[in-house]
């Protein structure tokens, strides 16, 4: 049995019999088996070191407010979640070792699809197939925006900051108004919806005085059951375009081609510029390319590539609007990128804006699971830990960062499947991911390790990361040490503040409520 911190299995008892009066016997699980569903599967290391003690299904908000205000008064951690699926950052998986997960998942319902001014609002448990299914089954002329794998919360997924490819990709940008549990059991509502019954609450983000939405994302302040979040017209012409690069070192020219063009906005949605390896992942497992140990020798390279027919690197990115205005971007495009060395001609792949194949995959929205093929690579239980960090968009910035970690990865026996995304006009976020099979524990750890060294690389050039897995949290909140981490000190003062017994996701983002800062790694 694992318990809250501090407190006795008798107490621990009596609070889940609260919790089942409150949600229903069925949705409170304590028995070893059920907790499994809640562990991450792809821990990098021992999942136990942070095992749940149970988990908590609420199915409205006042069954939240309620199971908030046990947890008051029993110091039950909750550790909310939506779906529960965020892979490769922890899943459902706790910082503190026995923290109660509070599952949204039965709160799903889209409350509204407005297809005049494009929003959705939507509780946690709904997912982006939800959605997308939803709007076609309408008709409605609307693109959602989606991470890779589309069975994720379209709220949680912002709450993390989440990633997607058309123009619409920056989640937490899109979100306006939010509905939040705080951590005492007050229900507040954010933006327009501060107002009773505002038509405004997914359209203007701004109330009168102080915002908090951003307070709410990668924090623990707050249970948030409700979001509004906008949606993208239907463009009349969808161009899905593709470069592929003959040589290693065109990845910084290219980069240094696009970003003027994503700076402008010709491109509006990320351009990526993917490794060979980056690609190959989805589409064998390593042992198919090479049997031995370590990371593929780097001789073996060209003939891989012809083998395989792949590029270096492959550049993906799409134009989107009036055919007219597509038409004269391509050419411009095409002239822009076409004298990077070892490009070859740009491949353009039309379609009208609702007649958009499956294959065309997030960059116009189309939900899937395709991206789970690449756990196909390490062979045994294939799984990943995403190494995401930021930098500027420049080409000589790319280059040196995609020969360090090349080599670092290589080092810890690890391939690089690089890949150099301009997400935003002004930065690249990075998601790499590192293979590991996680019933190897050896080298599950040794994707730990890998993970901490070339984060610290990071830090030594004043570079960080978008997110970060669980496990790793308080380091990644350590290296943001300006004035004395005066940054995490204003955190805990506010989470202090607004949750005084410690109760919400303790922990996270390497912030810790005053009495259990003994918990930081
Ligand atoms: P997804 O399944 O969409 O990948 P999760 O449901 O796993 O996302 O959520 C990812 C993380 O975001 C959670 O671990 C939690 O920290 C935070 N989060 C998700 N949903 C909420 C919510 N409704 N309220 C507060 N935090 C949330």
């Amino acid at each position: 049995m694992t318990l809250p911190p501090k407190l006795s299995a008798r107490d621990f008892t009596r609070a889940v019999a609260e919790l089942r009066s409150i949600v229903g016997a069925d949705w409170v699980f304590t028995e070893e088996d059920d907790r499994q569903a809640w562990r991450d599967p792809m821990f990098p290391g021992d999942a136990r070191r942070v095992d749940l003690s149970a988990a908590v299904a609420p199915a409205t908000v006042q069954e939240v407010q309620a199971v908030v205000k046990v947890a008051n008064r029993y110091r039950l951690p909750l550790w909310p979640v939506s779906t529960g699926k965020n892979y490769a950052y922890g899943g459902a998986s706790p910082a503190l070792k026995g923290t109660i997960v509070l599952d949204l998942k039965r709160m799903n319902r889209i409350l509204e699809v407005n297809e005049q001014y494009g929003y959705a609002i939507v509780e946690p448990g709904v997912t982006y197939f939800d959605l997308y299914r939803h709007i076609k089954a309408k008709g409605l002329k609307l693109w959602i925006d989606c991470p890779s794998p589309g069975w994720a919360s379209v709220l949680g997924n912002a709450m993390e900051r989440g990633l997607g490819n058309t123009p619409y990709s920056d989640h937490a940008a899109q979100q306006c108004g939010m509905e939040v549990v705080l951590p005492t059991g007050d229900l507040v509502r954010t933006g327009m919806g501060a107002i009773e019954n505002s038509p405004l609450w997914g359209l203007q983000k701004n109330p009168f005085g102080p915002t908090f939405d951003g307070m709410f994302m990668q924090s623990n302040l707050g249970i948030v059951t409700k979001m509004g979040i906008w949606l993208m017209p239907e463009p009349e012409v969808f161009a899905q375009c593709n470069i592929r690069l003959q040589r290693e070192d065109a990845l910084g020219p290219m980069i240094d081609a696009l970003r003027p063009l994503r700076l402008n906005g010709t491109i509006q949605n990320p351009a990526s510029v993917r490794s060979w390896i980056g690609m190959l992942l989805g589409q064998a497992a390593k042992k198919e390319v090479h049997d031995g140990p370590g990371a593929i020798p780097r001789e073996l390279v060209p003939q891989i590539l012809q083998q395989r027919n792949l590029s270096w690197w492959s550049t993906g990115f799409s134009l989107y609007g009036y055919e007219e205005v597509v038409e004269a971007n391509l050419k411009v495009v095409r002239k822009a990128l076409g004298s990077v060395p070892g490009a070859e001609a740009l491949s353009v792949r039309k379609s009208a804006g609702d007649k958009v194949p499956d294959s065309a995959g997030t960059q116009a929205g189309v939900p899937s699971l395709g991206a789970f093929s690449t756990l196909n690579w390490p062979g045994g239980r294939g799984s990943h830990l995403d190494f995401s960090p930021v930098y500027e968009p420049s080409g000589a910035v790319a280059m040196a960062e995609y020969q360090f970690m090349r080599e670092l990865f290589e080092r810890h026996g690890f391939d690089f499947p690089a890949t150099y995304s301009i997400t935003s006009p002004r930065y690249m976020a990075c998601v790499t991911p590192i293979m590991f099979d996680a019933d190897n524990r050896q080298q599950a750890e040794a994707a730990g390790r890998l993970f901490l060294e070339a984060h610290q690389h990071l830090g030594t050039k004043g570079y960080g990361l978008y997110r970060a897995h669980v496990a790793f949290m308080d380091q990644v909140q350590q290296a943001q040490g300006f004035n004395q981490h005066a940054l995490r000190r204003l955190s805990e003062r506010i989470k202090d503040a607004l949750d005084p017994q410690g109760i919400l996701a303790p922990g996270k983002q390497g912030i810790w409520p005053k009495a259990m800062k003994g918990g930081r790694a």
